[in-house]
This record gives C-alpha cells, structure tokens and sequence, in this order.
C-alpha cells in the first residue's frame, strides 16, 4: 500500500486528474467512480468494463479501500445491528444500521476516539487516535451495505467523533455519499451533529450542502453545560445559537436539538422551561435522548415520567419535541460502547 493512492478518496474530478496522469482518457473516470461508489467493489478485478491493462496500471499505484467487519451485535428487539469496523490500519471504529418507516439509517462514526470529552459519552473514554478520511465515512456505508444486502437511504453523521473536529474528511465524505454516479443520497437525507464548534457550524452554512444540522445542546445554562461538556468552556450557549441563526437564515433548514435527559441533572420543569426559553422564535425541534447508562460514568437515565413532562412542557410550549426511540436497547448501541470493549478486551 505503501506510496499508493487511496482511489476510493477522490471526487469525480479528482479521479479524473488521476486517470489522465497515468495516461488513460479521462471518460474512464466515470466508470471506475461507479464501480467504487455505486456498486462499492473491493477489487479493481470486479470492474469488467475496464481493460486488463487500465485495471494492471491502476493496481500499481493505487488501492481500494476495504475495511473489515470485527464484530456485528443484533438486536433480538428490533434488528438494529451495531457493527465493529476494523480500518486498514487495524483501528475500530463503529457503525449502527437501523430500520425506520422512512428507510434505512446508519449512524456512522467520523474519528477514532474522540477529544471533546463529554462526559456521558463512552467514545471519548479511551482519547483519541486520529481523524477518519472522507472515504473511510463513506466506506461505513458501502461496508453494511454489502453485509445487509440492503439499501440505506438516511445517514447520521452522530457516531463516534466529533464532525466538525474533522471538518474537510466530513465536507468530502458528503460529497462522495451525494454524487448522482455514487450513492446518490441527497443532502436532505444526511443528519450532521455537533456539540457546538461554532467558526465551523458557520462554515458549514456557508457550503450551503443542504444537510439538517443537529445540535447536542444538553444543558440550558453555560454552567449545567460545562459539568457534561469540556466545549461549553469554549463557546457559549449564545454563541452557538447565534451560529444556529445564521445557519438556518442561509439554508432555510431547520436545526435540531439533541437533549440527553440525565436523572436529576438536567430533567427538571426549569430546565424544560430554560430551554423554552432558548428557542423560541427559532426554527427548531428538539430531540430527548434518555441517556444510555455506560458503566464507569455516573449518569443515570432520566425516569420515563421525567421524560414523558419534560416533552409535554417543550410541546405545550410551541416547540416541538420528541423523544428518540431506543433501538438496540439489548446490544452495545450507544456510540464508543463496543469499540471500548474491544479495546479492553485487546490490550
Ligand atoms: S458525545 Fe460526540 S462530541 Fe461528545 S465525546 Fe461523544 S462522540 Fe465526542
């Protein structure tokens, strides 16, 4: 692998450029995109309408990506299936399959660990290791796909890592994932979330892509938020909002708040009230998570009562609100719980 390219990471055009600095026309390109992204091979021996010869050349001085399955959880409840992925240089990283009414959804992971610490999160617990590539994002699809035999048709970007600590791979993934000659799945149909890096919630209104923009929000006041999230003592609840503001003025879309009810920490009539407070006027809709117990942290599942008034108040209140179905609630679901018992369990 050593000095060879990552065919998998190019954009069309990019592969184009490559196609033609090898000596081949530049038309080749297109074939060989499909045959990476739309029927996602893992051999350049699979692309039968490309001649013995382009194929030699391409195996010279480039690679497919190809990642491995460690380990698949299903869930006897509902089918969600958690997948370990093992990446060419024997990282872990995780992926959720889930099967909604509205197609299928993969939650995919874009680092190997994560640096911002949140302290209900197990993929933080062991550091972090190093950021994945754009088509290490992509290929987390392209991998259940082929394991599932089924299309997946919805994308969140909510797995372990925080996307906006890996701004371009992400911005890139996107662009694999969208093209019309790859997977074809439209901005609308992937979900990026973020604990509020707020220069690059900016940034990103600016690409003006189209994706529903998620916000792990949490907490009603700066001071809640620091105890959970290190990032809080970084950017303010205002300034995020701010970045919120502008996001939707430039894309239209909606934001969506992502709230982890925590037993006797954030769960209360204030804080419900608190985060009224916060959004009104704003084009919104929160999400109440009750938080997956991990068992080295001390944060507790909101009680079902908690949560059930918690949504009341929020949709009494004009802004719509739900509470996200448990999946996998029998298996590791929760982001960095499988990939931190793999790596228990290994060193
Ligand atoms: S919740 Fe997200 S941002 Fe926070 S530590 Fe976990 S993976 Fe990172």
């Amino acid at each position: 692998m050593e000095n060879k390219i990552n065919i998998n990471d190019l954009l069309l055009e990019e592969l184009e450029e490559y196609i033609e600095k090898i000596g081949e026309k530049k038309f080749h390109a297109k074939q060989i995109y499909k045959w990476l992204h739309k029927i996602g091979v893992t051999s350049f021996d699979e692309m039968t309408d490309i001649s013995k010869s382009l194929r030699e050349k391409l195996k010279a001085s480039a690679y497919i990506l190809n990642m491995d399955i460690i380990e698949a959880q299903v869930s006897k409840k509902d089918g969600t299936m958690k997948f370990l992925i093992k990446l060419q240089d024997n990282c872990a990283i995780e992926s959720v399959f889930m099967r909604y009414n509205h197609g299928n959804t993969i939650c995919v992971s874009t680092q190997v660990g994560c640096k911002m610490g949140c302290k209900f999160c197990a993929s933080t617990k062991e550091g972090f290791e190093r950021s994945l590539t754009g088509s290490e994002i992509e290929g987390q699809i392209q991998t259940v796909q082929r394991y599932t035999k089924e299309r997946i048709s919805n994308i969140v970007y909510m797995g372990i890592g925080e996307p906006l600590d890996n701004y371009d791979n992400v911005i890139r993934s996107i662009k694999l994932i969208n093209h019309p000659m790859g997977l074809n799945i439209g901005a609308r149909h992937i979900s990026l979330s973020t604990c509020g890096l707020v220069p690059n919630i900016y940034k990103l209104a600016d690409e003006n892509i189209q994706c529903t923009l998620s916000i792990s929000l949490h907490a009603t006041t700066d001071e809640k938020r620091k105890e959970i999230m290190p990032i809080a003592n970084r950017y303010s609840i205002k300034e995020i909002l701010d970045a919120c503001r502008y996001y939707i003025k430039v894309t239209g879309r909606r934001i969506s708040f992502e709230y982890a009810l925590i037993y006797g920490k954030n769960d209360t009539y204030e804080d419900a009230m608190g985060l009224v407070k916060l959004l009104r006027g704003m084009i919104a809709h929160v999400n109440l998570i009750p938080v997956n117990e991990i068992k080295e942290k001390e944060y507790k599942k909101a009680t079902e009562k908690s949560i059930e008034s918690f949504m009341n108040t929020l949709n009494s209140c004009g802004i719509v609100t739900t509470v996200r179905r448990e999946l996998g609630s029998d298996i590791d679901a929760a982001c960095g719980q499988l990939r931190k018992k793999y790596i228990d369990k290994n060193l």
